[in-house]
């Protein structure tokens, strides 16, 4: 078949061990047709095909980014942007202009705080100083929680408490009031609802379904959202990616941007199983694997979550937080009803991907899994945890050996990317630091590592990830748990892939897979790794087809 699409001159890194470097690649009908030497390539170029020269940039195979938020991202990108700033000035200064630029929102949402920011816990009192008369808010970069201004607090219908499940709190003060500070998902759900983006919070909240199911205009005006995130994960070189939350409202928006021609990435939706299900409710998660199964859109997963996070305590922990005797979390799942919910999805034949922070956490999903795997048999199921921030050394070994995928973010570190050491590093205490965020020694105990950035948690940049995973100091006394640079691209690209069983569509160039590229706008390996980040994306081809072309390219 003539190629629609070449390209040369281009140092190919191909994460296939078979031919691991090559100069060009041709494309026809969405697929790659041929990798090899220019000369050998540029021949097979017909009359109408079109050829680019990519002037000795790298090209990689598209990214596949393992764990986002797709659906939140998008929606996130029109809210105020605050990662980074310090102090109640900086905060002010932010947020009153925002509000300027917006007066019609009905609230004022901000992204991105760091659980320092005030130097101290953040109270409503602090928002109220900064704006009292409209509803305003801010999610830690972490989304595990939000602060809430008296206004948003009030209008949200939680100023004087409300009745959460386990682990979920609007966090009382002695006034009988709320402070302001609510932790989990369905804690902040009603002030993130003030802002329209309840039926996109549904997949992370509840993972339920929009009821009453939305009207073609909201839907549009949704699907709008999503389109942006697509957009924007485009722009940064991504072509495959699994969504971590969902519902069956996020697969019908994507068909729908499917539909339109808009879907510029693959992506895999998980069925979210909450602590309050009854097993019976997998039977939507079959539903969904049954009628979402192409090389584009897919489920066949079950997302849940078994702990909180470090900063606000709420991960779950073998050992006390220092200074904190008898605190150590709790785990949103008894180990008991964990192994038979995780039996269960595996007997079902599908994937389990569990949120798990703490090592108490940790230990209790692989514990599951194992349960699992005694009851139905070693099956190619793919398992894994998602995040493994602090992990028991007795259970370093048993990821590998149970063929448990450690789903981990380059990003997440504190003092790695944009998350600052404090407080995280004083929560998880000096002597766990050894513990802590472990990729290398994780790797090199046999798990099968994806690297992702959890965005909107973080940036989704892949580059800066890259980065961040090259150039990340150890902790005073510990090892460098960095990755190499080939070892942490496959974990962007081939191990990602495999990671979510689509290892025969996409994450390397070889013929016959489909032609999900990354043209990066310079050469990756003559480039140090701290400028890696601001290399930048010249192309980026999904399925064949240009989803994202920097200058010079268009
Ligand atoms: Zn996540």
């Amino acid at each position: 078949m003539t190629p629609d699409l070449i390209l040369t001159n281009a140092r190919v890194l191909t994460m296939d061990a078979g031919r691991p470097e090559a100069e060009a690649v041709a494309v026809a009908a969405g697929r790659i047709v041929a990798v090899g030497a220019r000369a050998e390539v540029e021949r097979l170029a017909g009359p109408e095909t079109r050829v680019i020269d990519a002037g000795g940039r790298t090209l990689l195979p598209g990214f596949v980014e393992s764990h986002l938020h797709l659906v939140l991202g998008g929606a996130e990108l029109a809210h105020l942007q605050i990662g980074g700033l310090h102090g109640a000035e900086a905060l002010a200064r932010a947020f009153r202009s925002f509000a300027a630029a917006h007066p019609e929102r009905p609230l004022l949402m901000a992204q991105g705080a760091d659980y320092g920011m005030l130097d101290r816990p953040v109270t409503r009192q602090d928002l109220d100083a900064i704006i009292a008369d409209r509803p305003i808010a801010m999610t830690a970069h972490d989304h595990h929680t939000v602060w809430a201004n008296t206004a948003a607090l009030r209008a949200a219908g939680v100023l004087h408490g409300a009745v959460m499940p386990h682990g979920h709190e609007v966090v009382m003060g002695p006034d009988g009031l709320a402070t302001g500070e609510l932790r989990e998902f369905e804690a902040f759900a009603p002030v993130i609802a003030l802002g329209g983006e309840a039926r996109l919070n549904l997949g992370i909240a509840t993972g339920e379904e929009p009821s009453p199911w939305p009207a073609e205009a909201e839907q549009a005006i949704d699907r709008a959202k999503v389109a942006r995130g697509l957009r924007h994960c485009a722009a940064h070189g991504i072509t495959s990616m699994v969504n971590m939350d969902g519902n069956r409202y996020t697969l019908e928006l994507l068909r729908a941007l499917q539909r339109e021609g808009g879907l510029t990435a693959r992506v895999k939706v998980p069925f979210h199983f909450k602590p309050h299900m009854e097993l019976a409710a997998l039977e939507r998660a079959e539903e969904m694997r049954r009628d979402f199964d192409d090389e584009w859109l897919s489920s066949g997963f079950v997302k849940m979550f078994m702990d909180g996070v470090i900063d606000s305590r709420t991960a779950y922990l073998l050992n006390d937080y220092p200074g904190m005797p008898g605190l150590r979390g709790e785990p949103l799942f008894s180990p008991a009803r964990f192994a038979e919910i995780a039996t269960e999805i595996d007997r079902r034949g599908m994937q389990i991907a569990v949120h798990a922070i703490g090592d108490g956490a940790v230990r209790l999903t692989i514990d599951g899994y194992e349960a699992a795997q005694r009851a139905n048999g070693r099956r190619d199921s793919r398992h894994r945890i998602e995040h493994i921030e602090m992990i028991d050394r007795a259970d370093i070994a048993r990821l590998g050996a149970l063929g448990i995928t450690a789903s981990l973010q380059p990003p997440h570190p504190p003092g790695a990317m944009d998350f600052p050491l404090q407080p995280t590093l004083e929560v998880i205490g000096r002597d766990r630091w050894r513990d802590s965020y472990l990729w290398r020694t994780l790797a090199e105990a046999g798990a099968p590592v994806a690297f992702a950035s959890d965005w909107p948690v973080t940036d989704v940049s892949v580059l800066r990830g890259i980065g961040a995973a090259l150039t990340r100091a150890p902790y005073e006394g510990c090892a460098d748990e960095r990755l190499g640079l080939m070892a942490t691209l496959q974990a962007y690209t081939a191990g990602g892939a495999w990671a979510a069983h689509r290892e025969a569509i996409t994450g390397r160039i070889r013929p016959g897979l489909a032609a999900d590229l990354v043209l990066l706008g310079g050469d990756l390996l003559g480039t140090a790794p701290g400028e890696i980040g601001g290399m930048g994306i010249a192309l980026t081809i999904c399925g064949g087809r240009v989803t994202h072309a920097g200058a010079g390219f268009a």
